[in-house]
């Protein structure tokens, strides 16, 4: 990038390009005078309305407040602190005196595959701020993320807490200028016991009167809620409540089918006249990727939304899924939670989660604003036994039938 170009790096974008119609009820982005850096991003990635966790918190973080969110994956709580750090940071000018390995913001969670993600989101979301995001995440070669470290001045660090300490214990890493301090998944981070390593980080960072800090968990538990107040000044506490179990308006399905034969069953499903619009989850990233293409080349119009995929790229698809210009979606159980779109007429479960409750959040992204919808899941060799476990938290058996003839033919 030239001189010239980083004095504006957004001289070529037109911000008026970007326009929302106001809606009653629905908070813009426009609303809450972010830096056009940042509302360029957002544009990139197609958000138009605040989801409801960026529309409460988000006047307020915007303001410096810390903060305290009960909320869970797929709220876009990410968005919200991101939005937060990046607004910041452009606000501020953090004087001349910079140096290489003191980030302005440190951004930390309990597992590697969050950290990438979150980094992944910061990368789109600030694309055009020109901040530096650094991610540092155990297992990984140490000294490549050094390197990085090292090459130009850090201003964000998303990071999984061992590691960060690795960095801070051989000063290769100071938290003492750091103006805020994200904290994300905190019940997490107590289960797997991270938080005598979270401890160390807090107090490596500023007083907390003088950083913001924002904490998010999907559940406040009194030991929390202790930890919240330990690390944050006067915050401000937003509730986002999860979903519930949505079963009355589902019609779910179980259907007994060999693994081998499950291609098959899909398929005919897909073509059936009721499947209007359909999202089937998988597993794991690379099922998701080989169905996508086995669908494919079946014929089926269809989209992929994984964590494989730009978030701009999963953005457009979810557009295009809503407007009807393609049928079917196949998903993991991360991206589908991002799914808010009415009038799904089909789940369909290739395989069963192993966490019972993304079951419930698969099968809630039908039967949604009063429509009646069905849920189709393949009950295999290799994952029947997960059944019991859904059905205790559903509070109800679940009939298994053979698939009806005229989906094995
Ligand atoms: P998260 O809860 O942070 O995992 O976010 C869930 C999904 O929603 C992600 O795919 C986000 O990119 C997406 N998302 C976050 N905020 C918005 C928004 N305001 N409009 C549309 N999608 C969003």
């Amino acid at each position: 990038m030239s001189n010239s170009k980083k004095s504006s790096p957004n001289a070529d974008w037109d911000p008026t390009q970007f326009s929302v119609a106001p809606q009653e009820g629905k908070t813009r982005f426009h609303d809450l005078d972010l830096r056009p850096e940042l509302m360029r991003g957002i544009a990139a990635l197609g958000f138009e309305y605040c989801s409801p966790i960026q529309a409460q918190i988000l006047p307020h973080t915007l303001q410096g407040h810390d903060a305290i969110g009960k909320a869970q994956t797929g709220t876009g709580k990410t968005a919200a602190f991101l939005i937060t750090v990046f607004n910041d940071l452009l606000s501020h000018d953090p004087g001349s005196e910079r140096f290489l390995a003191e980030p302005r913001a440190v951004i930390i969670a309990p597992t590697r595959e969050l950290v990438m993600q979150i980094a992944a989101d910061a990368k789109e979301l600030g694309a055009y701020t020109g901040l530096n995001t650094v991610t540092l995440i155990g297992g990984a070669d140490y000294q490549k993320q050094l390197n990085k470290v090292n090459a130009k001045v850090t201003d964000i660090v998303v990071a999984t807490p061992g590691r960060l300490i690795d960095f801070m214990q051989r000063q290769d890493l100071f938290l003492d200028r750091v103006e805020t301090l994200v904290l994300d998944e905190a019940d997490r981070m107590l289960d797997m016991g991270f938080i005598p390593q979270v401890k160390r980080i807090v107090r490596a960072t500023p007083h907390k009167e003088d950083r913001q800090t924002l904490l998010f968990s999907a559940t406040f538990t009194q030991d929390i809620i202790n930890l919240a107040a330990q690390w944050t000044y006067e915050p401000v506490k937003i509730e986002i409540e999860p979903e519930r179990v949505a079963t009355a308006t589902v019609d779910q399905r179980v259907y007994l089918v060999a693994s081998h034969e499950r291609l098959k069953v899909l398929l005919n499903v897909l073509r059936s006249d009721e499947a209007v619009s359909t999202i089937v989850f998988a597993n794991r990233r690379d099922q998701v990727r080989n169905l996508h293409e086995k669908l494919r080349r079946a014929g089926i119009s269809c989209g992929i939304l994984s964590g494989e995929v730009t978030q701009a790229k999963r953005t457009k698809t979810l557009q295009d899924f809503k407007d009807g210009r393609i049928s079917v979606l196949v998903a993991t159980d991360v991206a589908g939670r991002g799914i808010h779109v009415d009038g799904v007429s089909h789940v369909v479960n290739y395989n069963l989660p192993e966490d019972p409750e993304d079951y419930v959040h698969r099968i809630g992204r039908t039967g949604r604003a009063g429509a009646s919808g069905v849920s189709i899941s393949f009950a295999s060799e290799d994952d029947a036994f997960l059944l019991p476990d859904i059905e205790a938290l559903l509070g109800e058996r679940l009939k298994c039938v053979s698939p009806p003839p005229e989906l094995m033919a």
